[in-house]
C-alpha cells in the first residue's frame, strides 16, 4: 500500500474556546497516580516540566491497542493494520489542529522535542550551513538546543552565537537585533525556558529572523503544556515538543515544519516506511513527507496516546489550563517570597509556570531529598541548562513546576514542607 496520510480528518473534539476555570478538583480524578502515597505522605507533584503525569484516558489507550488492533501501520491490507494506521494518523490531524499548522503532512513524528531538533540539525542543517555561516541560540537554551549545533558546527565550521539573557531572565531583545546579520541562517530558540519559565517573544524573534532571511526553529517543549500554540501566527520554520509533558507518553514527539523546507531537506535516517522504490541499479527514491522522515516502525501505540493526551486537554481547554498554572504560580511566588534567604531566578513579567529558586545556606539538593521525604516532588539540578546557571552563578536550583491538576492548597504545603526542610538543613 502506498504511504498515505488519510485525507479526512478523523471528527475531532473541537478545541475548547471557554475560559470557564478548571474543575481540577474533578480532573484530578483522571490521574491515578495522584492518589499515590510517598513516604507515608499523599504524593504532592511538583516535577511537571520534567514530565507531566497522564490520565486514566491515555493510559488505557496501551490496553486499548495491544488487546484489540496492536499491528504494524501503513503497509497491511488487513483490518487491524488498517485500524492502527486510522488511528496513528487521526494523531497526525489531531497534532496539526493542535498546533494550526497548515497541513496534516507537516507534522513528522519523532521520540520527542530532542530527536525533532536533531532531525533538523542532521537533515536541514547539514545541507544549509556552512563554514562562515552563524546559527544564533540564546542562553535560556535546554542542552538538547545546544548539543545538536555545537556537534554541527564542529564538523561544518559554521559558528554558534548566543543571545544574552537580562538580569531577571527576559532574552536581550536589543543584543538579538544586534546579532542578526546576513551571515545568520538560524535562529534557535526555545518558546518558553524550563529552567526559568520566561515565555520568549517568538513570534517577534521569527519576524526578525526573516527580515534577515534567516530560519527560526522554536523548541515548544515548555510551551505546548501550558498555551495555545499557533505555528501559523508565530510564523516558525521548525517547531517541536514532545509527548510527556502534554499529559501523553514518552517515546514520542513531534515536529512541525514548513512545506517547502521539509520538501527540500533529505531525509535524515534511512529504512523501511520512508522510501518509495529501492533498487541497486538505479537507486532509491524517497516518499514524500512527513514519511520521508519516518523511518522504521514509530512509536505506534505512543502516537495514538498522544492524540488522546491532546484530545483531554482540548477538552479541559488549553487556555484555560494556562491561566489556572498562572494562579498557581502566582500564589507560589508570593508564597516563597516571604521564606527568608530564598532568590527566586527568573522574574521575567511573561513566565510559564515554574518556579526555580536558591536558599541561602541549604543545598538545592539536601532539599530536594529531604522535601521528598514529605511527598512532595520537585526537581533540583541544572535543569538541562548549564550555561544559564552558570552564568547566574550556580550550578544548581530547586525547580517547582506547575500542571493542570496542582491545587492551591499543594503550594500552601509545599511551601510549609520546604521551611521545615530549610529549617532543618540550616
Ligand atoms: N527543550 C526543553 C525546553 C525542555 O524542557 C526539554 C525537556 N526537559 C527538552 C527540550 C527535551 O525534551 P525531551 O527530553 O522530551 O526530548
Amino acid at each position: 500500500m502506498p504511504h498515505t496520510v488519510i485525507e479526512s480528518a478523523p471528527s475531532l473534539s473541537p478545541t475548547s474556546p471557554a475560559q470557564a476555570p478548571l474543575d481540577v478538583a474533578r480532573l484530578r480524578q483522571d490521574f491515578p497516580i495522584l492518589a499515590r502515597e510517598v513516604h507515608g505522605k499523599p504524593l504532592i507533584y511538583l516535577d511537571n516540566a520534567a514530565t507531566s503525569q497522564t490520565p486514566q484516558q491515555v493510559i488505557d489507550v496501551f490496553s486499548d491497542y495491544y488487546s484489540r488492533y496492536n499491528a504494524n501501520i501503513h503497509r497491511g491490507l488487513h483490518t487491524l493494520a488498517d485500524e492502527a494506521t486510522a488511528a496513528f494518523e487521526g494523531t497526525r490531524h489531531r497534532v496539526r489542529a493542535f498546533l494550526n499548522a497548515e497541513d496534516a503532512r507537516q507534522i513528522i513524528f519523532t521520540r520527542g522535542t530532542t530527536e525533532a531538533i536533531n532531525l533538523v540539525a542532521q537533515s536541514w542543517g547539514r545541507k544549509n550551513l556552512a563554514p562562515g555561516d552563524e546559527v544564533l541560540i540564546s542562553m535560556l537554551e535546554h542542552h538538547s538546543n545546544i548539543v545538536p549545533w555545537q556537534l554541527l558546527a564542529a564538523e561544518i565550521g559554521f559558528t554558534i552565537k548566543v543571545i544574552p539573557v537580562e538580569a531577571n531572565g527576559t532574552l536581550d531583545l536589543a543584543a538579538y537585533r544586534a546579532l542578526l546579520s546576513e551571515r545568520t541562517k538560524l535562529v534557535a530558540v526555545n518558546h518558553v525556558s524550563n529552567a526559568f519559565g520566561t515565555v520568549n517573544p517568538v513570534q517577534e524573534m521569527a519576524a526578525l529572523a526573516h527580515h534577515q532571511g534567516a530560519v527560526i526553529l522554536v523548541d515548544g517543549a515548555q510551551a505546548a503544556p501550558h498555551q495555545v500554540v499557533d505555528v501559523q501566527a508565530i510564523d516558525a520554520d521548525f517547531y517541536a515538543f514532545s509527548g510527556h509533558k502534554v499529559y501523553g507518553p514518552t517515546g514520542v514527539g513531534v515536529l512541525y515544519g514548513k512545506q517547502a523546507l521539509l520538501e527540500a531537506m533529505p531525509p535524515w535516517q534511512g529504512g523501511g516506511e520512508m522510501i518509495n522504490t529501492v533498487s541497486f541499479d538505479v537507486g532509491t527514491t524517497f516518499a514524500a513527507i512527513p514519511h520521508k522522515f519516518e523511518a522504521g516502525t514509530p512509536a505506534i501505540a505512543e502516537v495514538i496516546a498522544l492524540g488522546r493526551a491532546l484530545e483531554w486537554m482540548e477538552s479541559v481547554g488549553v487556555s484555560a489550563i494556562g491561566a489556572w498554572e498562572g494562579q498557581l504560580l502566582a500564589h507560589a511566588t508570593q508564597a516563597a517570597g516571604r521564606i527568608d534567604g530564598l532568590r527566586i531566578l527568573g522574574t521575567a513579567p511573561d513566565k510559564a509556570a515554574v518556579l526555580s529558586f536558591i536558599v541561602d545556606g541549604a543545598h538545592s539538593q539536601d532539599i530536594g531529598l529531604l522535601i521528598d521525604q514529605l511527598g512532595v516532588a520537585i526537581r533540583t539540578g541544572h535543569h538541562c541548562a548549564q550555561p544559564l546557571l552558570h552564568h547566574f552563578g550556580v550550578d544548581a536550583t530547586c525547580r517547582a513546576s506547575f500542571a493542570a491538576y496542582n491545587t492551591l492548597e499543594e503550594v500552601d504545603r509545599f511551601i510549609e514542607a520546604l521551611q521545615r526542610v530549610i529549617n532543618m538543613v540550616r
